[in-house]
């Protein structure tokens, strides 16, 4: 019997089997990925998800991983360009854009080391359930048997098509009705200083400095325009770049390093995000646009107070669903000014109004 079983290693999973274990508890962290892996996302860190790494002891392995420190924002809509630096949060002034495949083994690592037992290629079916309630999971190895692991809790931490909210029947309880697609990729022999948004008419163009001297540029345009999109990747990506013509400039001598990778879904939304012996983290209970680059931030600060309410209920110091009900409500403080200007960004105001909104949620 483990006290908790952590469904998904990622941003949202290990920083809360880590936590969790940190507090002397019997964590079993399982994911149908090895590491390190890449997933499709993004990854550049707030300055707030940075700090979140610097308390738990993680910054350092993060900055000397040859990631570029970022220091400084170039915005830019079109009439009207500024450079500015990175305001300050509390003692950081520099934040990063490391790659999944480096983060991701940083946090699964960590989670390991504070005593977490992990169990990578390992694919969770189902819940089991006593009287109404998660008393643990149905899972298998890659090309094994099913087997039976039982906890006081289950947490999922598995993204945006949770099938542990699925089996635990947790509904989508709120969303919005815009929606965006994206295209993004890798390229290197582009002198880039820090962080770049060029806010256009219907587009956003981000550029993020990475590893390996490479930058990550990303574009998001109406979920509409995903299927023409897709028609001419290459070229259209390459034509929406000429809406950044000093972007575009500097790309003379680019060489793209890997192949470009496009997303159609990117809904905003929130499910009920616990129940009895049961409780949701990460995308999995609240997913968002990736325009403002939240998530893994918002992922960060949720494993901290989901990690406060379960050894709340666990200890016996509150009731489990007091305390699982307090973590959604720290959730939804933390998240409320990113998930309010994500719903003015998606639904592209004018480029004056989005680079306002953007700062203000930002
Ligand atoms: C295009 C794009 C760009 C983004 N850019 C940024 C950005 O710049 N900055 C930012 O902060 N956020 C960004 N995000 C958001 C960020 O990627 C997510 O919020 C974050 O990855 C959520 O982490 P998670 O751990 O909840 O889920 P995930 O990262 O999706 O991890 C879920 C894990 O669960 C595992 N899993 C799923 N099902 C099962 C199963 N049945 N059994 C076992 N394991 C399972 C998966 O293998 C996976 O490892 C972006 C997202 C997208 C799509």
């Amino acid at each position: 019997m483990y006290d908790a079983i952590v469904v998904g290693a990622r941003c949202a999973g290990s920083p809360t089997a880590m936590l969790l274990a940190r507090k002397g508890y019997r964590v079993l962290l399982v994911d149908r990925a090895t590491f390190p892996s890449d997933t499709m996302s993004t990854h550049a860190l707030r300055a707030q998800g940075t700090k979140k790494l610097k308390d738990w002891g993680l910054l350092d392995r993060v900055a000397n991983s040859g990631c570029p420190p970022i220091r400084q924002a170039h915005f830019d809509i079109g009439v009207a360009q500024m450079t500015v630096p990175m305001p300050p949060f509390e003692d950081i002034d520099a934040t990063y854009c490391p790659r999944r495949t480096v983060l991701d083994k940083i946090l699964v690592d960590a989670a390991v080391e504070a005593g977490a037992e992990l169990r990578e290629a390992f694919t969770f079916d189902d819940l089991t359930w006593k009287d109404g309630r998660a008393t643990g999971i149905v899972g298998h190895a890659r090309g094994g048997e099913k087997v039976t692991e039982e906890a006081r809790i289950v947490i999922g931490a598995d993204g945006l098509h949770s099938q542990v909210a699925k089996a635990a029947g947790a509904p989508i309880v709120k969303q919005a009705d815009h929606a965006t697609c994206g295209y993004y990729g890798y390229f290197s022999g582009v002198p880039c200083e820090g962080f770049e948004f060029y806010f256009r008419e219907g587009c956003y163009i981000l550029v993020f400095p990475t590893h390996d001297g490479q930058v990550c540029i990303a574009m998001e345009r109406p979920q509409g325009e995903f299927k023409a999109f897709r028609e001419d990747v290459e070229g259209n990506f390459m034509r929406t770049l000429e809406l950044a013509p000093g972007l575009h400039a500097r790309m003379a001598n680019a060489k793209r390093e890997e192949k470009l990778i496009g997303i159609g879904e990117l809904p905003n939304q929130f499910r009920q995000t616990f129940g009895p012996g049961w409780a949701l983290i990460g995308d999995a209970s609240y997913h968002r646009d990736a325009i403002l680059g939240s998530g893994i931030t918002d992922a960060w600060y949720e494993a901290d107070y989901l990690a406060e309410a379960v050894d709340a209920g666990l200890s016996g110091a509150q009731p489990m669903e007091a305390a699982l009900a307090r973590y959604e409500q720290r959730r939804d403080e933390f998240v409320a000014g990113t998930w309010a200007a994500t719903l003015k960004l998606v639904q592209f105001p004018p480029p004056q109004e989005a680079i306002g909104i953007w700062t203000g949620g930002g």
